[in-house]
């Protein structure tokens, strides 16, 4: 259902591949880097023309309604592709919380009790909604977060549209939903497996022999995808029946209140569905108020432990209001292996880990950020990525030719530039296609530039020189673009003679950075990509069905992708193993955490 926006395979192929120029706009020249020949083509500006409309301050929206927004405990909201201020946002307080969660508890009974066609009436005229709106949603997401129109406008936008009419499908047939046989002996209750009526159709008994809904939902979402993520978390608790308190993140919260007025707009009963910004104080108020019955949140692990730290103390007595445990599903971080066999379509696979990696400027949770190419192919690898990479297009996310934009927010720019030094310290070398090398311009890579030394930050080591990827200039206006200089900018680049034990390798990143390491065998493989805490996803490339089928069932994560990276259905569960959390997001599986 979805596909990769056109312009990132023909923005700027290589002759050497294709041999047709696709000229788009502007003037072609081939110019050489290193032994390739590639084109590259200067374009004229292709700005997006739709002016959307900003409040200069917002209130939270509890109970059907936008509060007045007080002066006192707000914050701004940036464009970080200009660093320019947006809105002011509210601060969530505890009584802000308490208000929402209030409304939700109110409006529980009669949405709850509603024919399911009826509450699936209003997903889909949700999502009808969304999708005229799409165009203003998609401007307005890429201004407030940094992500390119064309992947707003594009992927976003379209899958937030049809995870809700996914879910309003759902609705009046839940008691198909099939979550297989209950793994916990207090589900069981003394009954055994299939003979069970859970066992036999799926949900647990109820006393109106129908699934429940859980109650009161917090859900709390991060800034890579924010619109998405509302849908991802709002589209199956309405669906089955919950009311929620949603709170979006605090650099990103502008699509998540136009959200709000598409619920006024479909008539969406007051209080099913209520907004409170803020940063992780107003996270923490949601997640250890007693009247929320279930915690879904998207985020980093280190957030995520916390919260189910916090969660698993207060599960005492009033824990939640029928004085059981809350219920918690956690989407957390990764550090997702990508797998390239010896046997794979070396050009296809290219494309797969750039949409893999350099997708959301990588600021993604399963993005591919570790690289095994099988060892015979590591070289032709390295050199058609470096090739390819060179041709992306970093810059202003309005700009429909861009295909990385800007990095979601300071501190993040600031923890992706500390890997980049990290790994080149712990001897890691990194290439930024068209910027160069840490190791000069004798060493075999692409560049030999003698601006490229200006470039390099002075915190050199071991006589090695570091480079800096968010460097404004290009080497040349030809080969790469200039970047803004405003802004917050991490040009794509990655890392190679990695080793397992590098940061780079470990920890993620969050970030247009890869890391390019090795194997031999296909054991070899398989250990490499199990070695992490993480288990979201996975990428296997192969032309082989039966390696496939066998690389795939032996790696611990919640997604394998073969030979493709990062596509997204909402009929496809979502979720990880070990560190990255665990429940499951998007298809009937989705449906589990809330389904009391
Ligand atoms: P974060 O985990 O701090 O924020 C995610 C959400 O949790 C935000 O809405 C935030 O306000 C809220 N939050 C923060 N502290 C909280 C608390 N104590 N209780 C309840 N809610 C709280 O993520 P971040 O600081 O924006 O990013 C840090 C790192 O997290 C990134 O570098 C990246 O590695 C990772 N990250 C992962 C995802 C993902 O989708 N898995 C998304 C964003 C960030
Ligand atoms: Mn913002």
């Amino acid at each position: 259902m979805w596909s990769r926006p056109s312009g990132f395979l023909t923005s700027s192929m290589s002759s050497e591949h294709n041999g047709v120029k696709n000229v788009q706009a502007g003037s072609v020249e081939a110019r050489g880097i290193g032994q390739h020949a590639a084109t590259t083509i200067t374009y004229a500006p292709a700005p997006e023309t739709v002016k959307v409309e900003i409040s200069q301050r917002y209130g939270h929206f509890i109970g059907g309604e936008f509060v007045t927004p007080r002066d006192k405990g707000s914050f701004a909201t940036i464009n970080p592709a200009t660093e320019a201020t947006l809105a002011m946002i509210s601060q969530g307080s505890e009584q802000d919380v308490d208000a929402a969660v209030a409304c939700a508890r109110k409006a529980l009974p009669k949405w709850r009790a509603l024919p399911a066609t009826e509450r699936a009436k209003y997903l889909f005229r949700i999502a009808r909604r969304i999708q005229e709106r799409a165009r203003e949603l998609a401007v307005l997401e890429t201004m407030d977060s940094g992500k390119p129109i064309r992947e707003s406008r594009d992927v976003d936008v379209p899958l937030v549209a049809a995870h809700f009419f996914y879910y309003a499908g759902w609705a009046d047939k839940l008691e198909y939903v099939r979550l297989g046989t209950p793994s916990t002996p207090s589900l069981r209750e003394g009954r055994s497996g299939m003979d069970s009526p859970r066992g036999a159709r799926g949900y647990p008994e109820t006393a109106r022999g129908y699934p429940e809904p859980v109650g009161v939902c917090g859900q709390i979402i991060p800034w890579n995808f924010p619109l998405m993520m509302c849908a991802w978390k709002l589209a199956p608790a309405l669906a089955c029946g919950n009311t929620v308190v949603l709170k979006p993140a605090e650099t990103t919260s502008l699509t998540a209140l136009r959200l709000a007025e598409i619920f006024q707009e479909v008539g969406l009963p007051d209080g099913v569905v209520n907004i409170v910004t803020g940063d992780g104080r107003t996270g923490s108020a949601i997640v250890n108020h007693p009247g929320i019955d279930k915690i879904a949140f998207t985020g980093s692990t280190e957030v995520g432990k916390k919260i189910a730290l916090a969660v698993a103390r207060a599960s005492g007595a009033g824990a939640s209001p029928k004085g059981r445990p809350k219920k918690l599903t956690l989407e957390l971080g990764g550090k997702s292996p990508h797998i390239i066999f010896d046997d794979a379509s070396i050009d296809q696979a290219i494309e797969g880990i750039i949409q893999g990696i350099y997708f959301n400027q990588g600021e993604v949770c399963c993005a591919g950020s570790r690289l095994l190419v099988q060892e015979s192919i590591i070289e032709e690898v390295r050199k058609k990525l470096e090739l390819r990479m060179a041709s992306l297009r970093v810059g202003d996310p309005l700009d429909k030719n861009t295909d990385v934009g800007a990095i979601n927010n300071k501190a993040q720019l600031d923890r992706i530039n500390y890997y980049l030094s990290e790994g080149q310290k712990e001897g890691a070398r990194l290439c930024v296609p068209g910027l160069g090398t840490n190791l000069g311009s004798n060493m075999g890579s692409n560049m030999g530039a003698p601006s490229l030394r200006e470039g390099r930050s002075s915190d050199a080591n071991d006589g090695k020189m570091l480079i800096d990827p968010s460097r404004s200039e290009g080497v040349s206006n030809h080969v790469l673009n200039q970047l803004p200089k405003k802004g917050y900018w991490c040009r794509p680049c990655f890392f190679y003679d990695v080793q397992p034990s590098h940061i780079v390798a470990r920890e993620e990143i969050f970030g247009p950075v890869l890391a390019l390491m090795s194997f031999r065998t296909v054991e070899e493989a398989i250990t490499k990509a199990n070695n992490t805490p993480y288990g979201l996803a996975a990428g296997v490339w192969t032309n082989k069905g039966s390696k496939m089928f066998e690389v795939a069932g032996k790696l611990k994560a919640g997604v394998v992708w073969c030979n493709t990276y990062n596509r997204f259905d909402p009929t496809s569960p979502f979720g990880g193993y070990k560190e990255s959390g665990f429940g499951r997001e998007g298809g009937m599986q989705g449906l589990g955490a809330y389904i009391a």
